[in-house]
């Protein structure tokens, strides 16, 4: 032990003597392909399968986000209208409108949502039915085609965004519905604004547990590593991601506050 310190001290006044005080290197600027990780993947999982197309309604202590009919509990960026299309009980993502958020916030709570890549999706890789949900504004679960399409596995769907891949690949292919049950605990934060306690995450897909109580370190950003600023609580932020290839929809979006 008492070896090491010795070589850790002296490796430090080497450092130390390589560097005037002030001089210290710029940091290399970050590329997105530097926060992302290929292997290994996720193994596939073929999820249940429903007999019938049928919708289960919300319990009765849910906050009904989208019942089908409108969207009246969502806006825009700026406060102005939700301008995605709504069509045959469920909405589809129109890339002009950009993201969509709900005008309510929240902290603590159970999310359900069920989410369709069409039948005829292009593209590959993160330019194939991308979207996603961001809990309270700031941390995205991925929404992607992940099936038989390969990206880097903490970007692709079940991933909490360049932090954590899902535990396993559950997708349904594209045309059918894939189903998220997401309990989040937001996080508290210390006076000089780090987490006191991490916010954290469960994510259920199509029945199967992706994301375990995982620990989120910070927001999920394209480009370099998470961030920690303090914040309250936050809306659902639902993504247009902009791609060029067919839109994705959502029908059955409920809440239960935790
Ligand atoms: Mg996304």
């Amino acid at each position: 032990m008492k070896k090491v310190l010795i070589l850790s001290g002296t490796l430090l006044m080497v450092a130390n003597m390589g560097f005037a005080q002030d001089k210290y290197p710029e940091p290399m600027p970050m590329k997105p392909q530097m926060s992302e990780y290929w292997t290994p993947q996720p193994p596939i999982v073929t999820p249940g399968t429903a007999t019938t197309n049928a919708v289960m309604s919300a319990p009765s202590d849910a906050i009904v986000l989208f019942d089908g009919k409108d969207l009246s509990k969502w806006q825009n960026n700026k406060g102005g209208t939700a301008g995605w299309n709504v069509h045959d009980g469920v909405v589809t993502v129109n890339k002009k409108a950009g993201d969509i958020i709900t005008k309510q916030s929240f902290g603590d709570f159970q999310l359900h949502l069920e989410w369709q890549i069409p039948e005829n999706i292009t593209g590959t890789s993160q330019a194939r039915g991308n979207s996603g949900v961001f809990l309270q504004d700031k941390y995205e679960i991925q929404i992607l085609d992940s099936y038989n399409n390969e990206t880097y596995v903490n970007g692709q769907t079940g991933s909490v965004y360049k932090q954590a891949p899902p535990l396993v690949n559950p997708i349904r292919k594209p045309g059918e519905w894939n189903i998220y049950d997401i309990i989040y605990k937001a996080p508290t934060f210390t006076k000089d604004g780090k987490y006191r306690t991490n916010p954290t995450v469960t994510v259920i897909l199509n029945g199967v547990v992706v994301q375990n109580s995982t620990i989120i370190i910070g927001t999920t950003e394209y480009i370099g590593f998470p961030k920690v600023a303090p914040h309250e609580n936050g809306p659902i932020r639902l993504q247009s991601h902009g791609d060029p290839s067919e839109p994705i929809s959502f029908r059955n979006i409920w809440l239960r506050e935790l």
